[in-house]
């Protein structure tokens, strides 16, 4: 289950797990057309695909979604919280409700999505659960108080789910990727994605597939004795 797979980080990791055996259930909100194509990859890769609308910002639509993933699937074996949104500005500036929407959405809908999916992992005695941070949430970034605030948040959730569902054979890590080409930068400014980039050792951006296969990895046998970490995939930014 991939949240927010219809475009970007999410869309490549969905692909990339597909190409690792998985059958993928493709959460969506807004970009409906965007998540059917992605469904019409996955199936051409040999896997199944589901297509379901959630808003993660809502308990009850997360609810609603699990559900409809175990009752089509049999069951959930890997859950990739991705959706998320930049509402940027100056504190002085914010207006409270960017400050909420923008934890609503990447930080209490990972803990709706974990909160309805963990009962199914524990029934299973195994589950793979990734939060995608941010480099933002460890060293925090100008005009991005509200993210950083979410993101930072998402890797305390990540480590106390980790230490919680350890004994279940249950694993949970966070990415936290630096700059990566999707939508999201795209909106930046040139002139601050410049000068952002400039400051990366490896001197690029990242690309949503190097994400997707950190995810992979995470979610891989080779990766079963790694919980409650936060794997920066950030061209060594954070270092
Ligand atoms: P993106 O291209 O802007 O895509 C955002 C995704 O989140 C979309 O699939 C969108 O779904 C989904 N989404 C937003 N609000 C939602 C909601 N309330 N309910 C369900 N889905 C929702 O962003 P991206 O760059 O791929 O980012 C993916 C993740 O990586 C985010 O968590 C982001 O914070 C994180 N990240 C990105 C970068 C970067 O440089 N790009 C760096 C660090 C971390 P719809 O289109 O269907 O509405």
């Amino acid at each position: 289950l991939v949240t927010g797979a219809a475009r970007g980080i999410g869309r490549a990791i969905a692909l990339s797990l597909a190409k690792e055996g998985y059958n993928v259930a493709v959460l969506y909100l807004g970009s409906e057309e965007a998540a059917e194509q992605t469904c019409d990859e996955i199936r051409q890769l040999g896997r199944q695909a589901l297509c379901i609308r959630c808003d993660v910002a809502c308990g009850e639509s997360c609810r609603q979604a699990v559900a409809q993933v175990i009752e089509e699937f049999g069951s959930i074996d890997v859950l990739v919280n991705n959706a998320g949104i930049v509402r940027d500005s100056l504190v002085l500036s914010m207006k409270e409700e960017d400050f909420e929407q923008v934890v609503q959405t990447n930080l209490n809908g990972a803990f709706y999505m974990i909160k309805h999916t963990c009962r199914q992992f524990i029934k299973n005695r195994r589950g793979r659960i990734i939060n995608i941070s941010s480099v933002t949430g460890v060293m925090g970034n100008v005009g991005q108080a509200n993210y950083a605030s979410a993101k930072a948040g998402l890797i305390g959730l990540t480590k106390s789910v980790a230490r919680e569902l350890a004994g279940r054979n249950i694993t949970c890590n966070a990415v936290a990727p630096g700059f990566v080409a999707t939508d999201m930068t795209a909106a930046m400014p040139q002139k601050i994605l410049e000068s952002a980039v400039a400051q990366v050792p490896l001197g690029r951006m990242g690309t949503a597939e190097e994400i997707a296969q950190t995810v992979a990895f995470l979610c891989s046998d080779a990766a079963g004795y790694i919980t409650g970490q936060v794997l920066c995939v950030d061209g060594g930014l954070s270092m």
